[in-house]
């Protein structure tokens, strides 16, 4: 039944876009939107058409399928609580909750994700709904002339698994040299010889013969590949870059000069968030684990004497609730809210014994 569903949803999606590109122009090298919607209606007619035969362990990497969000008395007190289900705090749910003995809770203001999140090509679609917190920046001189008011969009995903949910899903790590000097001007353990066992550790690669073994791991739960639906321009342009002498390369790897397709967080095609990637697989595994959804943080609890953080005050329905902490309050909450989580609610520092 799902499936069907699926399949309707997706020819929905394709009508809708079709209906409201209709005056769509052909860019060049042959590729026009069309070309586009119908690789993602084939790839999802695909998987729909195989989900039978994949294994299991694949196949729960791959669609957003509703992981069963478990919730718990308001009041209850855990060892972490981590604010914010993006990247973060899907990596730290899934980390932490390793150990049987810890209990955690992740929250997270947005909702559960749909299939449509699932399709590369609707990324700029989730900018203008609920999946978005909707900010604009300040008018300021010189800068966004060309919008209203000269306010530029501020996309940030509010939506299990964050911004990687509405995201562009590029899978680039950056160059050796700005992590080493970050930790040069004091920053330890963030060189790029100390960060390369985390990135290693998180990475599922599927990246063939460019794959710059001892830079990858083929065994995390973050799926790595080349983009999966590839245009005429960007093969000329691969080609173009090899004519003027560039090598092929692989840019997470020894060396980023040189050219290549973009490697990105899909599976076969398909939308490989954090959510997927680090929550589904353990969701109805790990019985310490609890997420409460479309509820929203609004205060850290700090104790005035010790300053250390002991729960968090939150908003579920329109009732103000508390959850309590033994351990660390972990502000996972994103590049701002962190700061809104902190400063508009007047704390001002930060919690105590959070950001490990
Ligand atoms: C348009 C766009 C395209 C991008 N494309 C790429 C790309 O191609 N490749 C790449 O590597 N990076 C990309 N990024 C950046 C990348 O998505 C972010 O760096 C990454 O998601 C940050 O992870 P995070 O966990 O720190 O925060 P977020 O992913 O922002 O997650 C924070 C989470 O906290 C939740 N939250 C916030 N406040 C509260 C609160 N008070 N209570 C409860 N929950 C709260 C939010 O709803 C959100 O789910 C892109 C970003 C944008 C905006």
């Amino acid at each position: 039944m799902k499936w069907i569903q699926l399949f309707l949803q997706v020819y929905f999606v394709k009508c809708c876009i079709s209906s409201n590109f209709n005056s769509r122009t052909p860019i060049s090298y042959g590729f026009t939107l069309d070309n586009s919607i119908d690789h993602y209606t084939h790839l999802m007619e695909n998987i729909s058409s195989k989900h039978e035969s994949y294994n299991s362990d694949y196949y729960s990497h791959t669609l957003s399928e509703s992981p069963e969000i478990k919730t718990t008395n308001p009041g209850d007190e855990y060892d972490f609580i981590i604010i914010g289900s993006g990247p973060a705090g899907c990596v730290l749910a899934n980390r932490l909750s390793e150990n049987p003995n810890w209990k955690i809770l992740l929250i997270e203001a947005g909702d559960k994700e749909t299939f449509f999140h699932d399709i590369p090509v609707m990324s700029a679609f989730f900018q203008s709904t609920a999946s978005n917190w909707g900010d604009f920046t300040e008018p300021e001189p010189g800068v966004c002339k060309g919008m209203n008011n000269q306010r530029c969009a501020f996309p940030r995903g509010k939506v299990l698994g964050g911004t990687s949910t509405i995201n562009y899903m590029i899978y680039n790590r950056g160059n050796r040299r700005d992590f080493d000097k970050w930790a040069a001007e004091g920053n330890y353990g963030w060189s790029y010889n100390e960060v390369l066992p985390y990135f290693m550790k998180s990475e599922r690669s599927r990246l063939g013969k460019f794959q710059d073994q001892k830079y990858h791991n083929k065994s995390g739960n973050l799926n790595v590949e080349y983009v999966n639906y590839q245009t005429p321009m960007v093969h000329a342009f691969v080609k173009g870059s090899q004519q003027l002498g560039y090598q092929k390369i692989d840019y997470n790897g020894r060396t980023q000069m040189g050219t290549s397709y973009v490697q990105a967080n899909t599976v076969r095609g398909v939308r490989h968030n954090a959510a997927s990637a680090f929550l589904t697989p353990i969701m109805n595994r790990r019985s310490n684990l609890s997420i409460y959804l479309n509820t929203l943080v609004t205060k850290v609890l700090i104790d005035p004497q010790s300053k250390v953080a002991y729960g968090v005050e939150y908003n579920q329905g329109g009732a103000t609730k508390y959850a309590y902490v033994t351990r660390e309050v972990i502000l996972s909450a994103g590049t701002f809210n962190i700061q809104l989580t902190t400063v508009t609610y007047a704390f001002g520092c930060w919690a105590s014994q959070s950001l490990t």
